[in-house]
């Protein structure tokens, strides 16, 4: 009889392997290897191993006898990815243009990736070190006195007590003429946390558990400690029992053990993450429109069919209670869901109230969770103990069968972009994917859509649906500038009006939140007096203003113009550089409402663990009358006391060199308005403002996003930019100048000579807007792609390869497809 041979397509976690490779299935593993093991393999020269992921398992009649075969399984076999998340992760590897290994890693927490680690001792049997010719370095002498010290070290280890950075020559020398040995194991962080309790024996025979616990009591009738604890079973009925919930001295446990009534086991526990900022559960009757919206999610869903919704709510339109609904309806229909958020610590009122909603249901993924919680939530979710995901964009990784529905809430935030390290994938985008290899609903929801979503919409690509007024009743905000310029200062950074505006809700006990935008750009030039901004014409995005040289440049395009004395719209020579940060303004309140107690929250404020919360519950009881913040306070944020917003400096986002700098300011200050007025008292938003006729103040007062739309589109069209083209960044950087620019001059004529389609336009390489970080130097090649053609990874891995292998200078090269990050 033929023997059936199975083997496996194995994704190694080597960045620069493209493809899966093949082994053989040993027979002994034949039930515990499955899709989505983690097994150990061997590859290249010698005795090389790597960890690596089953693909794809296949029968084979022929003994595949050139197969390498695996070496060792982990976890029992574990699946911890997906047929279709390994479509998801080809996808990514495919679009963003990175390896397999780098998607896979991505989609793992790392308190589920393996590493290796290696121990160095010293062999018993040697001929102690007495060979002098062996040992004859300082540095091998060290390692040697250090291990007989330490029976045995990680390299980490022997690395800080030799003081010596590079061990690998002599260790491996040492380990070659047998001195040491180095032992390599493979550890994973994250590990279920178990404890010791205690359970009435389940006897595998057919005796119920009263009976043997009635004949237990007959048998202990003497011992009036055993009778005791016996009752006390009895009466608790749980199905396991921690030491001290019994609160029974050990040694009478262990007796009783021993007596065969209680068995120990372990017990994994659950390590749930809070966050120290509640809401509690609200009820109403969902508006018309809110029903609408949700009966649409809702049929989809129980369509099973993939299908985008882009929800375009009015900031208060009450979306949160639109994806409570849709939720719901997934989870009657047996499936599970996805929340992403931009960024948990910005938006823990929203978390909270879905934890409100869903409870037990609900797991939170958190950056500051540790690896133990992040363990426990994540196999919760791949379990099925829980079945609702919320996180930000890594959460769309999250290992739920029976996908339903996956909501991006605030979808046009730049933060759903990972900028490093690879793969540089859009969460929003990822999740639409991902729904439509599960089958499931993806919906989009903000007050101020992202221009290539709501053009996705308009051409169809998405359904459709608006919640145009605010759900609660309560009326938009009131909306007015200040001129500064014209305007009476009382402090640098605060007008008169807007402090007459603050003193009266202080008298009338109302609160109020101060926004400054922390997106300031030192280098950009603005005239103080009349506002303009001093742009590129090729490329509007600001120029860039460079001491060193004292000229100004595009950072796009690379122009290069002379410094300004003067404002070139209105003449005057006051020219301004920088905004000021919220540590300042603090002071200058201070001075102003001497009596108030201000609330600052900003980086800073909130570094400690559970400062950001405080802050907010503070306010929130109405502890302090005044909020001043940066972005922190943009988001998600509902206090009903609220009736004024002041922004301080509102145009500092506009001398950005980005493109989508209008796109920015409008959806921030729509959000940051959002916060002023709920239900009883209309809400009033004051912007001072120094560019006065920047027309996204214009469409903002008029509070018409359907018009600032269509003229951003417009210059989008014009001038190519996203949803017009898709913009991929290439990044060199290294350590000396020269080397980067001549490496990125040459990529991008490589690069170039390969795709000479006229729909490819190369813009650069120039140097970032960061020219140095980190004391490296950076520069950027910008590619626009029009017209639906777009470079293929071959190509851009092939020239990669080139500077990649044959690059003794250093200069690495990161490409960036669909670029948010434009500095
Ligand atoms: P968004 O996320 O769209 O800005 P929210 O979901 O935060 O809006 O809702 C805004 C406010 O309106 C919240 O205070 C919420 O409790 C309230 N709200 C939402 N839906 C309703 C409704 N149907 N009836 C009354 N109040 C509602
Ligand atoms: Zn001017
Ligand atoms: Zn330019």
């Amino acid at each position: 009889m033929k023997r059936i041979m199975k083997t496996a397509f194995v994704y190694l976690d080597q960045p620069y392997l493209e493809k899966p490779i093949r082994y053989r299935i040993p027979t002994h593993f034949n039930e515990l290897i499955q899709v989505g093991s983690r097994v150990l393999v061997p590859f290249g020269k010698a005795d090389k191993t790597y960890l690596g992921f089953i693909r794809s398992i296949e029968h084979s009649e022929q003994e595949e006898t050139s197969l390498d075969e695996i070496i060792d399984v982990f976890d029992d076999g574990k699946s911890v990815f997906s047929p279709r998340m390994f479509e998801l992760s080809e996808w990514i590897s495919a679009y963003y243009i990175n390896s397999p290994s780098e998607s896979l890693g991505a989609m793992l927490p790392a308190a589920l990736r393996i590493e290796p680690k290696e121990t160095v001792r010293l062999k018993e049997f040697t001929l102690s070190s007495a060979d002098e010719s062996i040992v004859k370095t300082e540095l091998r002498r060290k390692i040697v006195s250090e291990l007989e010290k330490n029976r045995s070290l990680t390299i980490r280890q022997l690395e800080k007590k030799t003081g010596s950075k590079n061990l690998r020559r002599a260790l491996s020398e040492l380990e070659r003429i047998g001195e040491i040995e180095i032992e390599k194991t493979h550890l994973q962080k994250g590990k279920p946390k178990t404890k010791s309790a205690y359970r009435i024996t389940q006897t595998n025979s057919s005796t119920p558990t009263e009976v043997m616990m009635a004949e237990a009591l007959k048998r202990f009738k003497r011992s009036k400690q055993k009778t005791a604890a016996l009752e006390k079973l009895m009466s608790l009925e749980f199905t396991h029992y921690f030491p001290e919930q019994l609160n029974l001295k050990s040694a009478l446990l262990r007796s009783l053990v021993k007596d065969g009534v209680l068995e120990e086991i372990k017990v994994e526990l659950d390590r749930a993450f809070q966050e120290g900022f509640y809401e509690s559960k609200k009820n109403f009757e969902l508006s018309s429109i809110q029903r609408e919206a949700v009966n649409r999610i809702s049929n989809a869903i129980e369509k099973n069919e993939f299908r985008s919704i882009l929800l375009h709510g009015v900031t208060g339109s009450g979306k949160t209670w639109v994806y409570i609904e849709a939720i719901r309806s997934a989870l009657r229909e047996g499936k599970s869901a996805i929340i992403l958020v931009p960024e948990i610590s910005l938006t823990p009122q929203t978390a909270a109230r879905f934890r409100a909603e869903f409870g037990d249901l609900i797991r939170v993924l958190h950056s500051a969770m540790s690896d133990g919680e992040k363990y426990d939530a994540w196999e919760n979710l791949r379990t099925g103990k829980a079945s609702i995901a919320l996180g930000p964009r890594s959460a769309i990784f999250a290992p739920l069968a029976n996908l339903g529905l996956i909501i991006v809430d605030e979808e046009h935030e730049g933060s759903y972009k990972q900028d490093k390290p690879a793969p540089r994938y859009n969460g929003r985008d990822v999740a639409l994917v991902r729904a439509k290899l599960e089958k499931a609903v993806c919906v989009l929801g903000s007050a101020t859509p992202s221009i290539e979503s709501f053009f996705n919409a308009e051409q169809s690509k998405y359904h459709y649906q608006e919640l145009p007024t605010r759900a609660d009743g309560a009326e938009m905000p009131e909306l007015k500038l200040i001129w500064m310029p014209r305007e009476k200062k009382l402090t640098p950074s605060i007008s008169e009006t807007l402090f007459n505006q603050i003193f009266e809700r202080m008298k009338r006990n109302e609160q109020v939140i101060l926004f400054q935008n922390r997106r300031g750009f030192v280098g950009s030039v603005s005239c103080y007096d009349c506002g303009h901004i001093h742009t590129c014409d090729a490329c509007n995005v600001p120029l860039v203003y460079h001491r060193t040289q004292n000229q100004l440049q595009c950072h796009y395009c690379g122009a290069v113009k002379p410094m300004i004395r003067s404002c070139l719209r209105c003449k005057s020579e006051n020219l301004l550089y920088k905004g000021s940060g919220t540590e300042k303004i603090e002071t200058e309140l201070a001075s102003l409402f001497p009596s108030e107690k201000i609330l600052r929250m900003d980086l800073d404020s909130t570094s400690k663990k559970g400062s950001h919360a405080k802050i907010l519950s503070d306010f929130r009881e109405g502890k302090s009358r005044l909020l001043l913040g940066t972005q922190m306070v943009a988001k998600g944020l509902d206090f009903p006391n609220v009736t004024l917003v002041g922004v301080l400096a509102a145009d500092i986002g506009l001398a950005l060199p980005d493109f989508r700098a209008s796109e920015r300011l409008y959806s921030l200050l729509t959000q940051v308005a959002g916060r002023a007025g709920r239900a009883e008292k209309r809400g009033e938003v004051y912007l001072q403002v120094f560019d006065l006729y920047n027309p996204v103040f214009k469409h903002f007062l008029e509070n018409d996003y359907k018009s600032f739309y269509e003229a951003e589109k417009k210059l989008r069209s014009e001038l190519r930019y996203p949803p017009f083209s898709r913009l991929v960044k290439v990044e060199f950087s290294g350590l000396v100048e020269q080397h980067v620019r001549t490496v990125a001059e040459r990529f991008s004529y490589d690069l170039h000579a390969q795709n000479t389609d006229p729909r490819f336009e190369f813009l650069g390489p120039v140097p970032a807007v960061l020219e140095k970080l980190n004391n490296k130097f950076r520069y950027q090649l910008l590619i626009k792609q029009t017209d639906g053609a777009r470079i293929q990874k071959e190509s851009f891995k092939a020239v990669h390869r080139i500077y990649h292998e044959r690059n003794p200078w250093k200069v690495s090269i990161a490409i960036d497809v669909d670029v948010q990050s434009m500095m």
